[in-house]
């Protein structure tokens, strides 16, 4: 069982071994059969062995038989519409099922979006994380970027170029105008490009010029500073409600308000909020 990654843009950064393994393998098991013909056809090969449409739709029922050719012998490679399979891409189920079977996995890696995007950002690469797409809702997003507040590696997310504007939005909103970013896009193919500033900078580029195509948003992570603050403005409920009452006090405003400002600007470590009301409870619990 071999895991191929595919040109994301330019052709030429096919590897000799994945043009080896489209030729001989007995089977290849793509994601969309008229991506692997088309990228067959710009590289001049002939696919030699059985092609099988294996998406997200179908990869476990077809795991089981799939994994039965390699057990006889076969040698099956997976390839995805580009980069590597399984990088926000079909591939983790066979996968699983191999190790599971104790049968023969490798790799027979090359390009993935993430890596060039994370290198040409000019951005720390010692320590970083892939965070993938970030949730579609507004809610969610904001909820899981809440949740990386004290992240202090490199993070690296898959956009596209019709939630781009909102997710710029809320990344100001979260972790501030200041914060350093890449924007990769169209990475390998003749109108790369890419836009390095400050959040705020970078956001105003999208509004003013909206970028088109595949790509990647790498943002620095937090500063020792940042992340301690994120840590420490963790509190628990009872630390919320003494908060509310003494705002509520200090700048004569009503509870419920206090209540309010002390839950949002405070998130739990998941990005999500407090319930007020579960405060209100805390504060009348006090009062006695
Ligand atoms: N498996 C792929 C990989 O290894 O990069 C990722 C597949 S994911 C379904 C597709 C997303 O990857 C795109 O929406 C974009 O965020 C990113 N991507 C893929 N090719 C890209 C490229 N040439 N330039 C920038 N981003 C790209």
């Amino acid at each position: 069982m071999v895991l191929a990654a595919t040109p994301i843009g330019n052709v030429e950064d096919a590897s000799a071994r994945l043009i080896d393994l489209l030729r001989h393998a007995d089977i290849v098991a793509a994601e969309d059969t008229r991506r692997l013909y088309d990228l067959a056809r710009r590289l001049g090969v002939r696919v030699g062995g059985r092609v099988i449409a294996y998406h997200d739709h179908n990869e476990r029922s077809l795991s089981a038989g799939l994994l039965d050719e390699v057990e006889r012998g076969a040698t099956v490679v997976v390839v995805s519409d580009a980069g590597m399979p399984m990088i926000n891409d079909p591939g983790t189920a066979i996968a699983r099922g191999a190790i599971d079977r104790g049968l023969p996995l490798t790799c027979a890696p090359g390009p993935s979006a993430v890596l060039d995007a994370l290198t040409l950002s000019g951005l720390p690469t010692d320590r970083f994380c892939y965070e993938g797409f970030l949730p579609r809702r507004h809610g969610e997003r904001v909820r899981h970027l809440r949740s990386l507040r004290a992240e202090t590696r490199t993070m690296v997310f898959y956009e596209t170029p019709h939630r781009i504007a909102d997710a710029m939005d809320d990344l100001f909103e979260e972790f501030g105008p200041d914060r350093a970013m890449a924007l990769c896009r169209e990475l390998t193919k003749d109108y790369e490009e890419v836009r390095r500033g400050t959040i705020g900078v970078i956001r105003q580029t999208v509004q003013d010029d909206p970028p088109r195509g595949e790509m990647v948003v790498v943002v620095a992570g937090a500063s020792g500073r940042e992340a301690a603050d994120a840590t420490e403005s963790v509190l628990d409920v009872e630390g919320m409600a003494r908060l509310a009452m003494e705002l509520s006090k200090r700048d004569d405003m009503r509870v419920k308000d206090a209540i309010a400002r002390v839950v949002e600007e405070h998130p739990l470590p998941d990005g999500s909020l407090m319930s007020r009301k579960q405060v209100y409870s805390a504060i009348l619990a006090m009062r006695g």
